[in-house]
């Protein structure tokens, strides 16, 4: 029964190849076919070289950073509401149940929802669009790109090559994510569930801190259809919910829902290929009706929390700050860390100093921002 003799030194180990054998669809992407890194390395030999990559993003400086950015809400703002660290691990675990259930590549899937938000400068999406106004001349900012950038030149590693040497699955599914609309070939499927868990994710839990910051009412959120159908499904189950115990139902049923509809619409396709190989219009993502709720809520979303005075308030002032540090680290290069003044010779100053301010957590930016050039846009 023993597939390996004894002489080898695995015999016992259960290898990647042999798992994958068993538990993955014939669409999935197989370890065994991996098209390999810019620099080649030997196998390892109890992971797989997606296992590999998760576990060199999970271990860089990069992701432990995320810790200290904002998704949609600042840390003065409390410390309920997510950060960009514990979305990326929400976007992880919605996306492995998906890819479970479809019996894709869970550790290609793991590997591509950590990475998937790496590249996001200090202060959310305020800030992806500061410095992609300052840099307008260098070909913009793009915080998508930028995680290539971190992935490929930035982040350090044993060994002779800069970067972590992740697969070519991981860094050509997060290039999809640059130019979504320029896509000819469909993305790996591992790489649409990671898109379609991360759409799932973060409507469900900005509206939780929504409501729990105040922003908006549970009745005003009762307006959007989907929340509505969320409310029926709570209402056959509970008779009376306190408040903060719906709020926490909706998040469930949000994500429930959303989930269970991705999970359907991919079992009707891939009934019709006999859980083989599907046709080339197979889509992983939500269809029809649940793709105009989605974009309601959205919408919701949009004009009465991320557009609310308080956020557009913290917005200003994180694109001044920006602003001012990218024009004053141009001036003063000598506050510039070695590296990103040597990076400046090769690749230009003002992306260097592009790179170096995409890099910082919101506290650190507030804190140099303090330090040096307070006086620039507040003085
Ligand atoms: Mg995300």
């Amino acid at each position: 029964m023993n597939a390996h003799p004894p002489s080898s030194p695995n015999h016992h180990l259960q290898t990647i190849a042999e798992r994958e054998q068993k538990l993955l669809a014939s669409y999935a992407t197989f370890s065994s076919q991996t098209k390999g890194r810019k620099y080649a390395e030997p196998d390892h030999p109890y992971r797989g070289p997606f296992q590999r990559d998760r576990d060199r993003i999970i271990h860089s400086s990069a992701f432990r950073r995320l810790n200290g950015k904002m998704q949609v809400f600042t840390g003065e703002m409390g410390d309920y509401h997510r950060t960009r660290l514990t979305h990326t691990h929400e976007v992880a675990s919605i996306a492995r149940t998906i890819g479970r259930a479809l019996r894709l590549n869970e550790d290609l899937i793991e590997a591509l929802a950590l990475f998937h938000d790496i590249g996001h400068p200090p202060f959310g999406h305020a800030g992806e669009d500061a410095l992609n106004l300052c840099l307008e001349a260098e070909g913009g900012f793009s915080h998508n790109q930028y995680a290539l950038t971190i992935a490929e030149e930035l982040e350090i590693r044993d060994g002779p090559h800069p970067g972590l040497n992740l697969s070519r699955e991981v860094l050509e599914g997060q290039a999809t994510r640059v130019e979504k609309d320029k896509q000819t070939v469909p993305p790996l499927l591992e790489v649409q569930v990671v898109e379609a868990a991360d759409s799932i994710t973060y409507d469900a839990h900005d509206t939780d801190d929504a409501v729990k910051l105040e922003l908006v009412t549970l009745e005003e959120l009762a307006e959007v259809s989907l929340i509505q159908h969320c409310l029926e499904r709570i209402g056959s189950r509970f008779h009376e919910l306190a408040p903060n115990i719906q709020r926490r139902a909706i998040v469930h049923e949000l994500i429930d829902i959303q989930v269970s509809h991705v999970l359907q619409a991919a079992e009707t396709f891939l009934q019709k290929s006999n859980w083989q190989d599907p046709d080339e219009t197979f889509r992983i993502g939500p269809v029809e009706q649940l793709a105009q709720q989605k974009k309601e809520l959205e919408q919701f979303l949009k004009s009465r929390v991320y557009h609310h005075p308080h956020l557009l308030e913290t917005r200003e002032i994180a694109q001044q700050r920006l602003q001012a540090m990218f024009q004053g680290y141009q001036e003063r290069v000598d506050l510039l860390p070695t590296r990103f003044q040597e990076r400046a010779e090769n690749i230009g100053l003002p992306r260097s100093v592009g790179d170096y301010l995409a890099s910082m957590t919101d506290r650190y930016c507030n804190q140099q921002f303090s330090q040096f050039f307070a006086n620039r846009s507040e003085g």
